[in-house]
C-alpha cells in the first residue's frame, strides 16, 4: 500500500498463497440488532472459500460487513494488511473488492451491455467486453436484451461480469445459484473454476453444498452470527453428517 493512503487495489500476483483477507472478531449490527459476534476468517490469495450455514445465520451479513455496508460493524478486516473497519464502502470497492448481492441490481430498464458498461472502473485490468463474452456467451447473444427480460440465470451472469469489469480481483459472491437450474449453475460453476484460474480469489454465500463442494478449497460454517467450523474441500466427505447438522439437510 502506498504511504499516503492512496487505494492501490488487490494485488494480481498469480501463484501467492499468501492470506488476502483475514477477518478478526467481527461484529456486526442492523440498528439495534447484533447479528454477527466475533467472525474470524481468512480467505488465501487465489482461493475460492465458500461461507455454509442455515437461513439467518449471518452469512450475507458478513459479505457485507466486509465491504462496509452496514449500519455499524467493530472488529478487525485486514485486506493485504491495511484495515478497512473505518473505511467507507466506496473506498473498500476502490481496492479492487467487487461485490455480487444476492439481488444482483440490475437496472431493468438498461440493455445488457449498458448495464455492463455503467460501473466505474477501480482498477486497470478489468475484463473486455470480448473477454465477458467469451465467458458468458448468453451475454453476447442478449447484448441488446433489457433488464427485465433477462431469466435469472442471465441476471446472475450480467451481475458477475459487470463486477469483473471494474477491475476487481477479490470478489464476494452471495448466493450466485439461488433459484437457479442445475444447467444454468454448472455454467456459473464453470465461470468461477476460470476465474479461479486467471488468479481472482472468491469468498461466496452457498447454500448448496453439493455446488460449493465442486469450486472451493475450503468451507467455512456459521450458526447464529458465529463462525463454527472450517472444513477444507478435501476433508469434505469424511465430514458430511457433521455438515448435514449443522445445515439441517
Ligand atoms: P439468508 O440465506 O437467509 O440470507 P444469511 O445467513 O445470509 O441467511 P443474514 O441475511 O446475514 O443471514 O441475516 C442474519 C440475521 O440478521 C438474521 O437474523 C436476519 O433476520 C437479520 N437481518 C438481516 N438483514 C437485516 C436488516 N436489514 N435489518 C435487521 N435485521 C436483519
Amino acid at each position: 500500500m502506498s504511504e499516503n493512503g492512496a487505494t492501490e487495489p488487490v494485488s494480481r500476483m498469480n501463484g501467492d498463497s499468501g492470506t488476502l483477507l483475514e477477518v478478526r472478531g467481527l461484529h456486526a449490527f442492523y440498528g439495534e440488532s447484533h447479528v454477527l459476534h466475533g467472525v474470524d476468517l481468512d480467505v488465501r490469495e487465489g482461493e475460492v472459500v465458500t461461507l455454509l450455514g442455515r437461513n439467518g445465520a449471518g452469512k450475507t451479513t458478513t459479505l457485507r460487513a466486509i465491504m462496509g455496508i452496514l449500519g455499524q460493524r467493530k472488529g478487525s478486516v485486514l485486506l493485504e494488511g491495511r484495515e478497512l473497519i473505518d473505511l467507507p464502502s466506496n473506498r473498500i470497492a476502490r481496492l479492487g473488492i467487487g461485490y455480487v448481492p444476492e439481488e444482483r441490481g440490475i437496472f431493468a430498464s438498461l440493455n445488457v451491455t449498458e448495464n455492463l458498461l455503467l460501473p466505474p472502473e477501480i482498477a486497470s485490468g478489468g475484463l473486455s467486453i470480448e473477454r465477458i463474452h467469451a465467458l458468458f456467451p448468453n451475454l453476447k447473444e442478449r447484448a441488446r436484451s433489457q433488464g427485465t427480460r433477462l431469466s435469472g440465470g442471465e441476471q446472475q451472469m450480467l451481475a458477475i461480469a459487470r463486477i469483473l469489469r471494474t477491475g476487481a480481483r477479490f470478489l464476494l459472491l452471495d448466493e450466485p445459484t439461488e433459484g437457479l437450474a442445475p444447467v444454468i449453475i454448472e455454467q456459473i460453476g464453470r465461470v468461477v473454476r476460470d476465474l479461479k484460474e486467471e488468479g481472482f480469489t472468491i469468498l461466496l454465500v452457498e447454500q448448496n453444498f453439493r455446488f460449493a463442494s465442486t469450486i472451493a478449497d475450503r468451507h467455512y460454517v456459521m450458526e447464529d452470527g458465529h463462525m463454527v467450523d472450517m472444513i477444507p474441500n478435501a476433508d469434505l466427505d469424511a465430514n458430511m453428517s457433521k455438515l448435514h447438522d449443522y445445515l439441517g439437510v
